[in-house]
């Protein structure tokens, strides 16, 4: 399978580039960063191109790939559910599929199914996640895609808290699918995220940590190998997993 990787020259680009020439079964003929013209992607006769640039390019970039019938895998994040929506439009209307995954990490996506199954048993939950400090965008995809799993998985509402005063604006976090999200960027970091639950008398904290950027290639590598045979837009790699 021929592979094409944009955002090559970043952090994660460069990973998943090393993860494609290291397997047996994929060839990387395309690597293309900010001053590339896409249309090598096109000439090169990629078939599956692994999108992991910033979120101010994503949105076009993967435009331009389903346009031209190359299947697609995105990693990068900061994508809105209207973008992913209008791209999720433009691959039904196409020959090449699309999947999207805010984390490609296996234990990641088992923290978020984790922090679901325990959403029904507790009154309160909030998401502490931690990142290096050279992310762009907050809150970070993976803590918005676990507040809309808790969200889904529990009927009834939260418990409420005391009425509360901010001394310091933003200092309780951000607020999705009301579930309170608190976002740290810090050096050292790579990404890191806890589910932190509680009800009268104990807490439940879930937490997964990426200590390294290879936590992620085994589900690219999975997603690059199945995009071609999904039969819709897909946002999750929990549903290329068998859980
Ligand atoms: P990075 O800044 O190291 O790399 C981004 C690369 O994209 C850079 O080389 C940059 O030059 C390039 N780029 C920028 N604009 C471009 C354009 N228009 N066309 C082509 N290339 C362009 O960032 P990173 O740490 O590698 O992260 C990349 C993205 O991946 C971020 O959105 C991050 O949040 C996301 N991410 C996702 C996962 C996941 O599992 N889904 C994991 C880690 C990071």
């Amino acid at each position: 399978m021929r592979v094409g990787v944009i955002g090559a020259a970043g952090r994660m680009g460069s990973e998943v580039c090393r993860a494609v020439e290291g397997a047996d079964d994929l060839e990387l003929v395309a690597r293309v960063d900010v001053d590339d013209d896409l249309q090598v992607l096109v000439d090169d006769g990629v078939e599956v191109a692994v999108e992991f640039t910033v979120p101010t390019s994503v949105k076009d970039n993967v435009a331009f790939c389903l346009r031209n019938g190359i299947h697609t895998v995105v990693g990068a994040t900061g994508l809105s559910e209207e973008a992913i929506a209008e791209l999720s439009d433009l691959a039904r209307s196409g020959d090449a599929n699309l999947f999207i995954a805010p984390n490609f990490a296996v234990g990641a996506v088992l923290m978020m199914r984790f922090a679901a199954q325990a959403a029904s048993h507790f009154d309160r939950v909030e998401i502490i996640e931690r990142h290096h400090d050279r992310k762009v965008d907050a809150p970070s995809g993976t803590a918005l895609r676990t507040a809309e799993g808790i969200d889904e998985a529990r009927s009834a509402p939260w418990g409420s808290g005391v009425d509360e005063s901010e001394k310091l604006s933003g200092v309780r976090g951000g607020e999705a699918a009301g579930i309170r999200i608190h976002s740290l960027r810090l050096p050292g970091s790579v990404a890191h995220q806890e589910v932190v639950f509680g009800s009268p008398g104990e807490t439940l904290t879930i937490r997964h940590d990426s200590l390294d950027r290879s936590s992620f290639m085994p589900g690219v590598l999975l997603a690059v190998r199945k995009v071609g045979s999904l039969s819709e837009p897909t946002v999750g790699l929990e549903h290329l997993l068998d859980l």
